[in-house]
């Protein structure tokens, strides 16, 4: 599953592998321009220690 946040409502959004992002949220209608994926187990950016230098 991937996940989405609505960032208006702060709905989470799940949706089936292959699908493609939502259009608009189910639960205020916000257009995708606030739908925003989530970073679930992403090898980078995750991985924060310590506020070191960013990836270059
Ligand atoms: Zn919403």
């Amino acid at each position: 599953m991937k996940r989405f946040q609505c960032t208006n409502c702060g709905q989470i959004i799940e949706v089936p592998r292959g699908t493609p992002k939502p259009v608009k949220c189910p639960k205020c209608g916000a257009s995708a321009m606030m739908i925003h994926r989530l970073n679930k187990g992403s090898p980078r950016g995750r991985r924060r220690r310590g506020g070191g230098p960013p990836e270059q």
